[in-house]
């Protein structure tokens, strides 16, 4: 199946062909002829299919057939709700990509950054908005945007938008949109709670699916560390030196453990920078920028901040510290090994860990190879701890209850634990709040 195949005007192809795609992925196949015969969609699909395209590409069709309209100011035609800024930025900058040889034009909102040049870019009138929905609340409590216009819209990593506690303002949106539109929803997983909102919002939805990433790649090595809890950054340290290891995406629990991790591996000599929701939009930009680039070579991340980042084909995932839920394992080694590429996958295992791993191994339904550094040998007398979450974690099962409205409001990054989730039980506790692959 090739590019040409699917429906999409010469103009539209001219820019894919520029971006050096010719195949479209088995989300962008499936989906692309539905959007453009104007149905509703329910598409399950993670980042890094290729779904991004497999919205825009439709959409930006769909509006640039009716090119007898004009833009009108602040009212947009379509609408793509993303769960964080990052994520809002990379769909935004895949619109421009595609769109180059149009005249459709669009723009990114969210929160961390002044309004007031949002609010005129969004009067001067634009055809697409990409936005997170606490910001987009904010225009339109300030009047400024009308989304009374809006014909298509796009709910993307719907899941990850309800994690992270927007149920309500996703509502609010919905509830001032026009009631005939043609509408999107994508999601890596279909809780209760995403079926009840597709449920009221599309009509008779074609449905799509690709296989989810339940099981990671082939092509990713994973291995596992044992060692001490106090021994981990110097086996870090050590593994990254030895092995000249380069542009290792490092996850770990909490942001300040990131930034802590971050600092000790600079006194190291290993370039190395922190990325999550403390940080401002700039520095984040930065540090992103900066790690693709191969400036920097280690990034430390929370799994919220690393969320939805388009970093692909990484060659090491590192879990400093291992996720609370086994798919987020998953979803973190999903970052290395794609499109072919090999990766590695390492994690750093100490005894308060024990039980997360069996966990991730149960989901794997598998055993992960585990190694010994010598000199790093696990001391036996060393008990089990209960693994503690401190405020600020970046854990996403237990980031935000979901329901509480304005989490987060895309303004100073992820939203805080609920102060109940704050204190998980003992080791291994796990606040299950809704199952991601059902
Ligand atoms: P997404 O799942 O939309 O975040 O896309 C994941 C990655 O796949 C991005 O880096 C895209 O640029 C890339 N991609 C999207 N469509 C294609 C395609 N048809 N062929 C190759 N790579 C693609």
């Amino acid at each position: 199946m090739k590019f040409t195949e699917l429906g999409l005007d010469a103009a539209i192809l001219r820019a894919v062909a520029d971006h050096g795609y010719d195949t479209p992925t088995p989300i962008q196949a499936q989906a692309i002829p539905v959007v453009l015969a104007g149905r509703d969609l329910m598409a399950a699909a993670q980042t890094g299919t290729g779904k991004t395209a497999g919205f825009v590409l439709p959409i930006l069709q769909l509006l640039s057939q009716d090119s007898n309209l004009s833009v009108k100011r602040f009212k947009p035609r379509a609408l793509v709700l993303a769960p964080t800024r990052e994520l809002a930025i990379q769909v935004q900058e895949s619109v421009k990509t595609y769109g180059k040889h149009l005249k459709l034009r669009s723009t990114p909102i969210f929160g961390g950054v002044g309004i007031g040049p949002q609010t005129r870019i969004l009067k001067a009138g634009v055809d697409i908005v990409v936005a997170t929905p606490g910001r987009l609340l904010d225009h339109v409590n300030q009047r400024g945007i009308d989304l009374s216009g809006i014909e298509i819209l796009v709910l993307d990593e719907a899941d990850r938008m309800l994690d992270m506690g927007f149920i309500r303002d996703i509502r609010k949106i919905l509830s001032l949109l026009p009631k005939k539109k043609q509408s999107l929803l994508f999601s890596a997983t279909f809780s209760d709670e995403i079926r009840g909102l597709a449920t009221g919002l599309l009509d008779n939805p074609a449905s799509v699916e690709v296989a989810r990433r339940n099981a990671p790649a082939e092509a990713v090595a994973q291995c596992v560390y044992h060692v001490d809890r106090e021994r981990k950054r110097d086996l870090l340290i050590r593994l990254i030196d030895d092995n000249q290891w380069h542009q290792v995406l490092v996850f770990t629990r909490t942001k300040h453990g990131a930034d802590a991790l971050a600092e000790r591996l600079g006194k190291a000599g290993i370039s190395a920078a922190a990325l999550h929701g403390n940080k401002s939009q700039g520095q984040r930009q930065r540090a992103l920028e900066d790690f693709k680039r191969l400036k920097t070579n280690v990034l430390v991340a929370t799994d919220i901040a690393a969320r939805g980042i388009d970093i692909n084909d990484l060659p090491h995932v590192v879990n400093y510290e291992l996720p609370n839920v086994p798919e987020d394992y998953v979803h973190r080694i999903g970052r290395t090994g794609r499109a072919g590429a090999s990766g590695e996958a390492t994690s750093l295992v100490c005894i308060d860990e024990h039980k997360l791993l069996r966990d991730i191994e149960r989901v794997l339904k598998r055993q992960i190879e585990t190694r010994v550094v010598p000199g790093f040998e696990p001391d036996p007398r060393i008990k089990a701890e209960p693994i503690m979450k401190p405020r600020g974690s970046g854990s996403s099962r237990t980031a935000a209850a979901p329901g509480k409205a304005h989490a987060g409001h895309g303004r100073s990054g992820p939203p805080q634990p609920a102060k109940s989730s704050r204190k998980a039980p003992a080791r291994g506790g796990l606040h299950h709040s809704g199952s991601r692959h059902q």
